[in-house]
């Protein structure tokens, strides 16, 4: 079981008791466990008489909608709307920072989240949080998600006492679905505690069949006619064993590709047998974004740092590439610096740490 500080618990119950006003913010350009981390701390902070708010730089995918459904008036989203934003992180009380291991991942709203004076805690599971700028910290690597972690949390404060059946529903499905999207639907970072979260929730009354029927089955159809294109004609795998994929802005106009809907294809070449390591690439107005997924004993998290000015966890990691500063010649130019900084990678061997690693 996962094993939550009470001296963090108590620190948490004197920020919620303290406050009127919650923020809660999590990363840029939201993923599943993201928006399920924030909106099941939304529900659960209510129940509390508390009023919190949502703050995100940027909007979520329309896939993970259904998740968000009973908090949209609750959220606000700095692109759209930036001086609300501003305003609601500066008239807080308390902020919860969760599934982010540093401001910076908030984009332009990390500055003021970093500044604010207020009491500021941590729920995050990336590798090397900068905890030193929080009051109170709940971080752990060796754990599916945020949402997960988030839910041991909730599970220690003494309102809900151990019992999941006293967490608010909207939050119990929010968790649930928020942990299956990270686990890529338990197929990485799975844990014991992962299996006991899920078996608890479910005992509790989450519908798991609703959340994949909304998270798997609910696709357009362009999605899997892009999927075909890409493993047919747009995968390449390198002598060393990387195989990358891009997505740049003719083949997702192509497409009508939206946000979100590329979400898991990065994962597919891994089912490769002498693939260690695959890169899906997506072109953006100024930059590209890359998100890297690497077997064991291969650091996703290091290639990222080193070579993307990104990071995340040892087997999954993201970063990104701004157009004219760290690349440049399109497509082709693009194609031709990760065949290079891969092969640099792998023909290395470098890892993040000498021996096997744990998931993540
Ligand atoms: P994804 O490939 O699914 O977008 O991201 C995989 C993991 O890498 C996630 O845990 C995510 O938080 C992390 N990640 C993605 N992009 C970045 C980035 O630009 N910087 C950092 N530090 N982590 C990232
Ligand atoms: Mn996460």
């Amino acid at each position: 079981m996962v094993n939550i500080s009470p001296s963090s618990i108590q620190a948490m119950c004197d920020v919620i008791n303290g406050a009127d006003k919650v923020a809660i913010a999590a990363h840029a350009h939201p993923d599943g466990d993201a928006i399920g981390s924030c909106v099941a701390l939304l529900h659960y902070l209510r129940g509390k008489g508390v009023h919190p708010s949502i703050v995100l730089y940027d909007r979520w995918p329309d896939s993970l909608s259904f998740i968000a459904a009973g908090a949209k008036d609750a959220m606000t989203v700095y692109e759209s709307e930036p001086e609300k934003a501003a305003a609601i992180i500066e008239g807080s009380d308390a902020i919860f920072c969760l599934d982010m291991n540093s401001f910076g991942r908030a984009e332009a709203l990390g500055d003021a989240l970093g500044k604010a004076a207020c009491p500021k805690v941590l729920i995050d599971h990336h590798l090397n949080p900068e905890t030193d700028r929080f009051s109170t910290v709940f971080s752990m690597t060796e754990i599916s998600s945020t949402s997960e972690l988030l839910y041991y949390v909730l599970l220690a404060m003494p309102d809900v006492g151990g019992d999941a059946g006293n967490i608010p529903a909207e939050a119990r499905n929010a968790l649930m679905a928020g942990m299956t999207t990270d686990t890529n639907n338990f197929a990485n970072s799975v844990y014991p505690s992962t299996f006991s979260m899920a078996s608890m929730l479910i005992a509790a009354g989450v519908d798991r069949d609703a959340i994949i029927e909304s998270l798997y089955g609910c696709y357009r159809e362009n999605r899997l006619r892009l999927m075909g294109t890409m493993l047919k004609d747009r995968m390449t795998i390198t002598a060393e064993g990387a195989a990358y994929m891009i997505i740049d802005k003719p083949l997702a106009a192509e497409f009508d590709i939206r946000d979100g809907e590329t979400e898991g294809f990065v994962n597919m070449p891994l089912g490769i047998r002498d693939v260690r390591m695959s890169l899906l690439l997506r072109e953006e107005d100024d930059r590209y974004r890359v998100s890297i997924r690497s077997r064991r004993g291969i650091s996703a998290n290091l290639c990222a740092k080193t070579y993307f000015n990104g990071g995340g966890h040892e087997l999954a990691a993201g970063g990104k590439l701004v157009k004219g500063k760290d690349i440049s010649g399109g497509t082709a130019g693009l194609a031709a610096y990760v065949e290079s900084v891969t092969g640099e990678f792998l023909a290395g061997g470098r890892k993040e740490n000498n021996g096997f690693q744990g998931n993540h």
